[in-house]
């Protein structure tokens, strides 16, 4: 019998408890470890509320949850509750799919005002994140800026953009839902170094910002190189500066304005102990497609900064780091003998959900290389894994207990919605009886 901990139960833990689970068979008995009392990671806590066919994914991995050879085991923060070393004695192999849930700093003054937030903050504020449900973002000024040209600054315009009707249907949590129905947020302006042609936002989530009730999209037609060259564009990014440009052409009346910034490098944040306003240099391209400041600079009025351009994988105790990468140091996903890491934790912040799944079978595959099935007994596992926990006084949650608090979620849901997240760790293990 072959012994493996997965941690994290994201994505990309999921598909490599899927990829052992079909390599090994009843060969092996697979732990699936998360710090949070429920799984899904980011499925549940990073993709937007209001994208709900994108968070099903999240069923598909309830079929390997239920393996007989796989145990979800949450409620178990590796580095704290237990240590990697502790872990790697009881197991064949450790894999690491701990994600990157930690925002980068934007590296410019005034990053520490009130008012300037990580977007890992503030998407976990309104998707029930725990360690966010208290950050109680100021939207009492008029103007935000969003730092990013990526799919999560979409999110975040259009979270801070949408009606209360708009969120029929989604998870959103009531904190946010109650304190977005009452922002005075009106101008969002999404600011990138680069211009339309370097966007990494995907032409689906941009085409919402045009069918938005209360908020209309705007682009200076200026910041476009001629359409001609559109042609030469990969097609999924044509078909997104398509919308753009269409974007410069929307007149509609709403109360509120997103705003594209183009070729715009912010350079500091001001304000009288709170964000008030963005400085932001004006840039261009050089040959080699980089930004390059121009010295010309000017102010985005903001009481709100979200900054949406990284993550970072939390280094833990014993696992040797990539400081640059923000991620753990590792050579296709080997780390060490018998620790390995996949997912973001792995290649850093990028690709969807699905970039996941080929990251984590190709993990197993190399630890199946390894590590060949073999019959006789060996690491202690799970057992052992059970018996340093009730030591520590730790209290694990199953899969079992996740759904029930999954009913208990979706008995609470407001109408319309699929369930009302509990974002309290008591909460949960309350409904537990933990
Ligand atoms: C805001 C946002 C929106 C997104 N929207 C989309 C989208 O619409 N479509 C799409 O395809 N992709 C989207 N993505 C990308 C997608 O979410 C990622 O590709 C994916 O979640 C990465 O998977 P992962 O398993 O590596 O990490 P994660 O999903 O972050 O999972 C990591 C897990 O590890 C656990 N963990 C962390 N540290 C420890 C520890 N020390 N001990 C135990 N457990 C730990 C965490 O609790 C978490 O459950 C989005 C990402 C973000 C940030």
């Amino acid at each position: 019998m072959r012994h493996f901990a997965v941690i994290g139960s994201g994505p990309a833990g999921f598909y490599t408890v899927e990829a052992l689970a079909k390599a090994y068979g009843d060969a092996a008995r697979i732990d699936l470890i998360d710090r949070l009392p429920v799984p899904y990671g980011l499925i549940r806590f990073g993709v937007a509320p209001d994208h709900q066919s994108i968070k099903a994914v999240s069923r598909r991995y309830d079929k390997v949850a239920e393996d007989q050879c796989v145990r979800f085991v949450g409620n178990v923060a590796v580095g704290q509750d237990v240590t990697i070393a502790q872990l790697r004695e009881l197991y064949d192999a450790v894999i690491l799919a701990t994600g990157a849930p930690s925002d980068r700093a934007l590296g410019i003054p005034g990053e520490e005002l009130v008012g300037v937030i990580g977007s890992a903050a503030f998407v976990g504020w309104y998707n029930g994140h725990p360690d966010f449900a208290d950050l109680d973002p100021p939207l009492d000024g008029e103007s935000a800026a969003i730092i990013g040209n990526g799919n999560v600054a979409l999110d975040v315009a259009r979270i801070l953009s949408k009606t209360r009707a708009e969120f029929v249907g989604s998870d959103i949590v009531d904190h946010a839902l109650d304190a977005l129905e009452q922002s005075n947020i009106r101008t969002i302006t999404l600011v990138g170094r680069r211009g339309p042609h370097q966007i990494a936002m995907t032409p689906k989530e941009l085409g919402e910002l045009g069918h938005l009730d209360a908020a209309v999209p705007h682009t200076d037609p200026a910041d476009f190189p001629d359409a001609e060259v559109d042609a030469a564009l990969e097609p999924g990014v044509r078909k997104s500066v398509a919308h753009l440009r269409d974007f410069a052409k929307l007149d509609a009346d709403k109360p509120k304005h997103i705003n594209f910034d183009f070729f715009a490098k912010p350079i500091r944040i001001e304000g009288e102990h709170r964000a008030q306003r963005l400085i932001v240099e004006r840039t261009r391209l050089d040959d080699t497609g980089a930004s390059i400041g121009t010295g010309e600079t000017y102010v985005v009025p903001a009481s709100l900064v979200v900054s949406c351009i990284a993550y970072r994988t939390p280094p833990i105790p014993g696992v040797p780091y990539d400081e640059a990468g923000g991620k753990f140091a590792n050579d296709h996903g080997l780390v060490e003998d018998g620790l390995y890491a996949v997912g973001w934790a792995r290649r850093g912040p990028s690709g969807t959900i699905g970039t996941n799944r080929p990251d984590g079978y190709e993990v197993a595959e190399r630890i199946v290389a390894a590590l060949p099935p073999r019959s006789h007994g060996g690491r202690a596992g799970g057992d052992g894994l059970d018996a340093l926990l009730a030591a520590a006084g730790v209290r694990p949650t199953s899969f079992a207990d996740w759904r029930t608090i999954e009913a208990a979620e979706a008995a609470a849901a407001r109408d319309g919605a699929p369930r009302a997240k509990m974002v309290r760790h008591e909460d949960w293990l309350k409904t537990l009886n933990h």
